[in-house]
């Protein structure tokens, strides 16, 4: 089962990616999480993307198609995967495209998770990562058992530099420039599935489900 994930930041898509993982055994690929890691080593990678992340910018189309291409040639990859946050332009999903073709795979559904930007900006400023296991929370729709510490592992609870309010705002713009028209991309290829993003965890679970058994 391959699988993109599309929608705006805040969107739910990490949280439902992580419970997609859990049940079907297919690893989660997020640009975001790799990138991020890339910046706490400081690889030049990291290096080169942390200025375009910190400001709410889209890393450049040649970075993320390569960190994609390498990780989706891994072993467990080839069970499927969940694209979180890959392909954000036009050109990301030819280069996704391109890249499948040759290993004769595809894309069975682009899920795409409908949210009002209005309700964004609440979720993200609440929204907390754990340092040592990188496991997202929320403070009012997903909070930890003790607040500042990780359920999982114990680690400590932060808000990520790009979570704060300016830049939350740059970044839907750039959703909504850059990202929003593969929705349209992906409608004509025959591959959008929508589902409404704004109920419960478990009710957009479900949906997800759905989609998935509806193969
Ligand atoms: P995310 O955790 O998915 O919200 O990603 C955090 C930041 O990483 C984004 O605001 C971008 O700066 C960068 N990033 C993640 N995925 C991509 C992508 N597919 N294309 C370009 N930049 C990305």
């Amino acid at each position: 089962m391959n699988l993109v994930f599309l929608g705006p930041p805040g969107a739910g898509k990490g949280t439902q990616a992580n419970l997609v993982t859990k049940q079907c055994g297919i690893p989660q690929i997020s640009t975001g999480d790799i990138l991020r890691s890339a910046v706490a080593n400081q690889t030049p990678m990291g290096v080169k993307a942390k200025r375009y992340m910190d400001d709410g910018l889209l890393v450049p189309d040649d970075v993320v198609v390569g960190i994609v291409e390498e990780r989706l040639s891994s072993d467990d990859c080839v069970v499927g995967f969940i694209l979180d946050g890959f392909p954000r332009t036009v050109a990301q999903a030819d280069a996704l495209k391109v890249m499948l073709q040759g290993a004769g795979r595809s894309i069975e559904h682009v899920i795409s998770f409908e949210v009002d930007h209005s309700v964004l900006l609440g979720r993200l400023t609440g929204r907390r990562m754990c340092r040592s296991c990188g496991r997202g929370f929320h403070v009012v729709f997903d909070p930890p058992a003790e607040t500042g510490v990780c359920d999982g592992c114990g680690g400590e609870l932060y808000q990520r530099e790009d979570d704060r309010e300016e830049t939350i705002r740059r970044r839907l713009e750039v959703y909504d420039e850059q990202t929003a028209p593969l929705k349209s991309y992906y409608e004509a290829a025959s591959l959008l599935r929508k589902i409404d993003a704004l109920g419960t965890i478990e009710s957009v679970q479900l949906a997800i489900q759905n989609i998935i058994a509806s193969r």
